[in-house]
């Protein structure tokens, strides 16, 4: 996808963000934003616009972003107290960013799954 998208530019280094974690095919940074004490993004480095096209597309890149999830999860020291991880997917989601992207949010009671 390369220079129109946000998050593969974060992965070119073209753009700063606190990374957490690298593996080959995936990264781990602070949102810019954090909604939680603990809100770190959790991407492949390879464009998919969403999940839903990921896990079409190279589910075992699925799997391993998943893997990162629960190791920065664990380094984060959530897996006591639990976490949310969470992919906003399309207009009914919200999502802002159309490079696939799990939010793992933690640190602190989360309150209820949706707010209406
Ligand atoms: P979405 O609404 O697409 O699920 O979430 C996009 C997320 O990306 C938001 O939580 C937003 O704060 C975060 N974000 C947007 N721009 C940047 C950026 O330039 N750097 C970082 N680290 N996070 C960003
Ligand atoms: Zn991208």
């Amino acid at each position: 996808m390369g220079t129109d998208c946000l998050f593969c530019r974060i992965v070119a280094g073209e753009i700063p963000a606190t990374i957490v974690r690298e593996t080959a095919t995936t990264v781990a940074f602070r949102d810019i934003d954090p909604k939680a004490p603990v809100h770190v993004l959790v991407i492949p480095k390879e464009h998919y616009a969403d999940v839903a096209t990921l896990a079409q597309g190279d589910p075992g890149l699925a799997g391993e972003l998943l893997a990162t999830a629960a190791v920065v999860a664990e380094e984060e020291g959530l897996l006591a107290d639990g976490f949310r991880l969470m992919f906003n997917t399309g207009p009914y989601a919200g999502q802002e960013v159309f490079h696939v992207h799990a939010h793992l949010f933690g640190g602190a009671p989360l309150g209820p799954m949706l707010c209406r």
